[in-house]
């Protein structure tokens, strides 16, 4: 078992696009950790640069304490499962999986036990003859898995490895895989553009944006407090709202301006009067039908959009249109007349200009 450790990492491809642009992430042993970001933003190149597969054009990774910046990948003790599984078609699950251990020599009898021991923590039992063409998305799935972890390399690197399964096998896999990391404890570095996926599996996520890193944190954190708009926006089923805002006088407690009226907020050192954007989100906000004590907004609904077990409701305050989650059997009808507010630590501040809290 192994940690990561990043520092100042650049990978430069010889177009010059500069696809991962100074990089520090430390990664801790046993830890499920993923890379999320928009597509394009260098997260599978941050990850064929870990395994060795690129070139750093600048600063170190070092796995398990080692500076294995310089090293080939096949000494990284690095496990790496491809968005497109890179089965052979030609060989059977079993010959698939014990691949790397024939490479590096591995006697018989031993890639036979192991193909055993891994094809039944996979659930491919009674697969192990077929060949990769005979198998379900799922199935090609938990073999490149399989593969991966009979390499009993130190860390495991996954790019999209549930991107090709459709909705409902994804969901099943997802859970399998979250029970898969925790009884092996191996520490594995997950890159996914579904926020929900990262949201819903890693200890912590580096959110990416153009190759580098804007915010780092446990889901919680990167959930409930974004560190920007990027990431606000990036972040959630329900878009955050964002919404212009200008700090209130003191005189009016911790408040901010925004449409029609005023949220609670927590000022702190943001002066009076001083522009902001306001992040709001709809799971956060209330809504009621009569008065509310302290700062709140009045509106109007305008649409309502069942979720599931709760509706997104859109409110117009005042010509600004902003979203509310409330439950199922509280939706309001159109053009009911309504109140808005939050609580106090659930608005939060960002500069009008750089974005950030
Ligand atoms: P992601 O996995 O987040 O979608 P990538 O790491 O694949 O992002 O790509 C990051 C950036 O690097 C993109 O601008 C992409 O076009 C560019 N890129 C990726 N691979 C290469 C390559 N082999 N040569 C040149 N540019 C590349
Ligand atoms: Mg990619």
């Amino acid at each position: 078992m192994a940690g990561i450790d990043i520092e100042g990492l650049a990978t430069v491809y010889p177009n010059g696009v500069r696809a991962v642009d100074g990089l520090d992430l430390h990664v801790a042993d046993g830890e499920f950790f993923a890379l999320l970001g928009p597509s394009g933003c260098g997260k599978t190149t941050l990850l064929r640069t870990i395994a060795g597969l690129e070139n750093a054009s600048e600063g170190t990774v070092r796995i398990d304490v080692a500076d294995v910046t310089r090293m080939e990948p096949g000494k990284r003790g690095v496990a790496m499962v491809f968005q497109d599984y890179a089965l052979f078609p030609h060989m059977t699950v079993s010959e698939n999986i014990t691949y790397p251990l024939k490479v590096r020599r591995v006697a018989a009898a031993t890639r036979t036990a192991t193909a055993g021991r891994t094809s039944s923590e996979l659930s491919l039992q009674g697969l192990l003859e077929r060949r990769p063409g005979q198998l379900s998305g799922g199935q090609q799935q938990r073999v490149a898995l399989a593969r991966a972890i009979a390499s009993e390399g130190k860390v495991l690197l996954l790019d999209e490895p549930l991107s090709n399964l459709d909705a409902r096998l994804r969901l099943e896999a997802r859970t399998f895989l979250k029970k898969l990391q925790r009884d092996l404890g191996i520490t594995t570095v997950f890159v996914t553009h579904d926020q929900a996926e990262a949201l819903a599996l890693a200890d912590r996520i580096a959110v990416m944006q153009n190759g580098r890193l804007r915010q780092l944190g446990s889901p919680r954190e990167v959930f409930a407090r974004p560190a920007n708009t990027f990431v606000a926006n990036f972040i959630g089923s329900t878009p955050m709202n964002l919404l212009d805002g200008a700090v209130a006088a003191v005189s009016d407690g911790g408040s901010v301006s925004v449409a029609n009226g005023s949220l609670p907020a927590a000022t702190g050192s943001v002066p009076a009067g001083a522009e902001v954007t306001v992040g709001v989100r709809p799971e956060y906000l209330t809504l009621s039908d009569g008065d509310v004590n302290g700062p709140s907004l009045r509106g109007e609904v305008v649409v309502a959009e069942n979720l599931g077990t709760s509706s997104l409701v859109s409110v117009d305050c005042g010509g600004t249109l902003i979203g509310v989650t409330v439950p199922e059997e509280s939706e309001p009808a159109p053009g009911t007349s309504v109140v808005l507010t939050a609580p106090e630590q659930r608005v939060l501040l960002y500069d009008r200009e750089s974005g950030e809290l």
